[in-house]
């Protein structure tokens, strides 16, 4: 990972190697670097000094944070799982939500202030492609296409229906690709690191960077630093709606994406999340669930029961697909 980051020349990220087993009371050369990717994914507060390159009290106990969210090894020193874990590419949005009880199990968060869009159920949210700002490598229709798939995998789930317009100006989701700054104080950083943001309601801005390898089909974009656009479209479009990151390492609103990976399908935390938000779509039921989710075997297939009806069912259900995981 670290060393297909380095041969495309891109975020700084990549030399986050050479601080590989750094830890607190030391100088380190440029290490003020990882105090800003810590800074800006909301590990580090930020009246903190980046340009001081000592490991210290304050950034040992950033690093225990990330390591504690990202479910890694707390150690609060810069051990090789810390390291690779900072050079995966990931979503732009910072990972602070609103604070959740300690002792609480990881699950679904929610933008300060827990934004949704404020409209009676259902509703319908249009959306639109920035003229202009598509990538080249890719047929617009395929676009198109892949957003209208992972639209399709939220809707699914929450009585919220999403349809395209050519009226950009007066869509409720506005999506295009940038390259770098692009006037929305977020500006995008070349090949992998960041991939792409979605701002949380009601702004609607979906956005990805333009400079990435973008796939809709990696038996035809054989690149090793490609990414899935459909992976990414289905995250974003869980913030334009009102999820911040979820540290279920298997949930779609997890905040990292390896290049070539695909992660479409929502799991139980990301729908428990959403239908917090909006409720449950009538026609949702578990069988729908079973039937996209092809590790959570047949156990409920025939059972109508309705998902989100209790914590139980879901801790019950994160149980089976466990155990059927072990066997
Ligand atoms: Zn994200
Ligand atoms: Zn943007």
């Amino acid at each position: 990972m670290i060393s297909t980051v380095n041969n495309h020349n891109s975020t700084s990220w990549s030399n986050f190697g050479n601080f590989l087993d750094a830890g607190k009371g030391s100088h380190y050369n440029g290490i003020s670097e990882l105090k800003r990717y810590m800074q800006r994914f909301g590990y580090l507060r930020i009246f903190e000094n980046r340009s001081n390159d000592e490991f210290n009290d304050q950034f040992e106990a950033s690093v225990a944070r990330y390591q504690r969210k990202l479910g890694l090894t707390v150690t609060g020193k810069l051990d090789s799982e810390t390291i690779a874990q900072m050079a995966v590419p990931r979503c732009g949005v910072s990972d602070t939500s609103r604070p959740t009880k300690v002792h609480a199990i990881q699950h679904y968060n929610y933008f300060n202030g827990k934004p949704r869009w404020s409209r009676a159920m259902p509703t319908t949210l249009a959306y639109a492609f920035a003229p202009n700002y598509v990538v080249s490598n890719l047929k617009l229709s395929d676009i198109k296409l892949i957003f209208r798939r992972a639209f399709s995998r939220w809707s699914a789930v929450i009585p919220v229906n999403f349809t395209e317009t050519e009226d950009y100006g007066f869509s409720d989701i506005k999506i295009g690709f940038y390259i770098g700054d692009h006037d929305d104080g977020e500006p995008f950083d070349g090949v992998l690191g960041v991939l792409a943001h979605g701002f949380s309601p009601e702004s609607g801005k979906l956005h990805l960077d333009a400079a990435e390898t973008w796939a809709v089909d990696f038996d035809l974009e054989k690149s090793t630093v490609a990414i899935d656009l459909e992976s990414v479209a289905t995250h974003e479009i869980g913030h334009v709606l009102g999820l911040a990151h979820s540290f279920v390492k298997e949930s779609v609103m997890y905040p990292s994406l390896k290049p070539r990976q695909k992660k479409t399908e929502l799991k139980v935390d990301d729908i428990e999340g959403i239908q917090q938000l909006y409720g449950s779509n009538p026609n949702f039921n578990i069988k729908a669930l079973s039937q996209s989710d092809t590790s959570s075997s047949n156990h409920a297939a025939d059972s109508k029961i309705e998902i989100g009806l209790s914590r139980w069912t879901i801790v019950a259900m994160i149980l089976i697909v466990c155990l059927t995981i072990k066997a």
